[in-house]
């Protein structure tokens, strides 16, 4: 077979639906443009807010709206152009000039924003009783959301100020420490100095013992700098609690809810629906260490491959597999997604500087959106198609949203990417007959079930701990590594058994620094994901176009909201164990190659 086909050779974007180049004279023309009605937009509109009624107040989002869209289109189409070529002098230049021109002009509409949190509410009810207003309630409501827990202009200010010694400067530190490690592993009899990222990579070699010793390496060079990781977690911990105390927040993990739009007791409803299936995931290594052929799984075991790499898989092939796959559920998706191939909206060709990882952007509801990835001919790559597209979908079926609503929020954004992921494996699974193929899809699969609703949540719990742990008082290495290993062994329980090194797995997880109580997202969204599939499995064709609704309401309505007009409660504990009917389902089928 020819490499050129395999890796999609000449399967390059076309970006000339924004600008034709990167020195296409229009970008400064937008920018003078931009710069020019957002000075327009503050001397007609500064101070003007209180006084406005709804239909005024709705054509100005609007204008603010356009306005927005026309700053932000360069410095959109300049990530664009970097991703393409991340070596490309002219990409680099264009990066950071939009940069700076977007803040720059930007900054003269922030007094916007800053008046609509300022109204009070009940000129804020006055308001929403227009009919054109209606479009921009959730808008308004998001905006507001952190009002009862903003400080002075002035208050604001000094921390913000003191932070830059204070949190950010312990972020910083992490981010140096880590970033400087390197790990000292064997790799075939010579001896290697690793990053990070090869560290993790070795995770899905075959070799058993490569495995453990370079995550044994990882941690061990962590526990290391167990004074320093240390000091920086109290830190973090404590700064975050001083935070709720000043802005009044009643529970450390208010913040996250508040800012992911959803009650406390949903995700407390979800994280308890997943430990309730612990055992599930416990069944799965079980069975994964027969497959591997070993008495018990490692925690350095979960990635292993089951299988030698399997046949290459040539790009026309993928992309008939994808659309065939998403024609099966709705032929809407399947022409959705054509577009992608047909008016070159994807990039999938594997080149030098091209930048690594996969993803899919959008600007505007006025613009389709654009997928990247690098295609190399492997499952995974097929399935990371079928996510992008996923992605795609849904921000082409949100266009009908207005610019402030076209993006989902974040527990509903993988909402449909992952579901793209599943029906593609089962149109796979229901392709072939050979059990090897079945049990290679099966556990790849499981594995990414297990990393992001099972793993995410013990992780949710860790932070949850040390959190509270830190209220009565600063925590030694030892507290952290034994709240880390009580979490993980309620996960794992005696089906995995952890490697002495483990004890240091939280020293490294960044989003405990840098994104407080995001893990928790992973879990939700994928689950809800299982769970909305569930239902499709129920009730077959007659839930297609509720989904396709809910999809197009893209950030238009909180997400409880817009599930329950899907007739779903998502604080109903019922609701998230059919999830677990999914995962279940798929251990069926496991088990029946074997
Ligand atoms: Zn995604």
């Amino acid at each position: 077979m020819q490499t050129a086909e395999l890796k999609a050779e000449g399967v390059r974007w076309n970006l000339g639906d924004l600008y034709s180049g990167p020195e296409d004279p229009r970008i400064e023309s937008d920018f003078s443009e931009a710069r020019r009605r957002a000075e327009e937009f503050a001397r007609i509109h500064r101070g003007k807010l209180a006084g406005f009624d709804g239909a005024t107040l709705s054509r100005v989002l609007a204008e603010y709206e356009a306005l927005s869209e026309l700053l932000y289109r360069p410095s959109f189409y300049a990530s664009l152009l970097f991703a393409e070529d991340t070596q490309n002098a002219k990409a680099q230049q264009l990066v950071q000039r939009t940069r700076e021109v977007a803040t720059d002009t930007g900054n003269q509409l922030i007094f916007f924003s800053l008046e609509l949190i300022a109204l009070d509410d009940s000129q804020v009810a006055a308001l929403m009783a227009s009919p054109e207003m209606a479009e921009y309630e959730h808008y308004l409501g998001v905006l507001r959301r952190f009002k009862p827990h903003t400080l002075s202009e002035k208050e604001e200010q000094i921390l913000n100020q003191k932070n830059l010694t204070g949190r950010s400067a312990f972020e910083q530190l992490y981010d140096e420490l880590s970033g400087s490690m390197r790990f000292k592993v064997v790799v075939e009899g010579e001896e290697k100095e690793l990053t990070d990222s090869e560290v993790m990579a070795l995770l899905r070699h075959p070799d058993r013992e490569l495995r453990e010793r370079s995550f044994s390496s990882f941690l061990e060079k962590h526990g290391e700098h167990a004074m320093v990781l240390t000091a920086v977690f109290n830190n973090v911990f404590l700064d975050h609690k001083v935070d709720c105390e000043l802005r009044k927040y009643s529970d450390v993990v208010l913040p996250t809810h508040l800012s992911n739009d959803i009650e406390p007791k949903t995700v407390e409803a979800m994280m308890q629906a997943v430990e309730r299936h612990y055992s599930v995931a416990q069944e799965y290594f079980r069975l994964k260490a027969r497959l591997l052929g070993v008495e018990k799984l490692r925690n350095t075991d979960i990635f292993a491959p089951i299988a030698a790499a399997t046949e290459k898989i040539p790009f026309s092939e993928a992309r008939a597999l994808v659309l065939t796959a998403f024609g099966n559920f709705s032929a809407r998706f399947a022409e959705i997604a054509e577009e992608f191939f047909t008016k070159r909206w994807i990039d999938a060709e594997v080149r030098a500087g091209k930048r690594s990882g996969a993803f899919c952007a959008s600007l505007s509801p006025n613009y389709h959106p654009y997928v990247l990835c690098s295609y190399t001919g492997n499952g995974r790559d097929v399935s990371t198609i079928a996510h992008e597209l996923g992605h795609g979908i849904h921000y082409s079926l949100s266009r009908v949203q207005k610019w402030v609503n076209h993006d989902a929020p974040l527990v509903l954004a993988e909402t449909a990417s992952v579901f793209a992921e599943i029906t593609l494996t089962r149109h796979l699974l229901a392709k072939t007959n050979s059990r090897e193929v079945r049990r290679g899809l099966l556990c790849d699969l499981l594995d990414d079930i297990y990393g992001t609703v099972y793993r995410q949540t013990a992780l949710t719990r860790f932070e949850m701990a040390g959190h509270q742990k830190r209220k009565s008082g600063q925590l030694s290495a030892d507290d952290m590594c034994e709240l880390w290993l009580q979490e993980q062994g309620k996960l794992f329980g005696d089906s995995v058994e952890m490697i002495p090194a483990y004890r240091w797995g939280w020293s490294y997880i960044s989003h405990f620094i840098h994104s407080r109580f995001y893990c928790y997202s992973y879990s939700f969204g994928e689950l809800l994901t299982l769970a909305l599939y569930q239902r499709y499995l129920d009730e077959g064709e007659s839930f297609v176009p509720g989904y396709i609704r809910l999809l197009e309401g893209g950030g238009s309505k909180r997400p409880d909201q817009a599930l329950s007009e899907l007739g779903i409660d998502i604080n109903h504990p019922e609701f998230w164990d059919r999830g677990f009917r999914v995962i279940e389902g798929f251990l069926t089928d496991l088990k029946a190659t074997l």
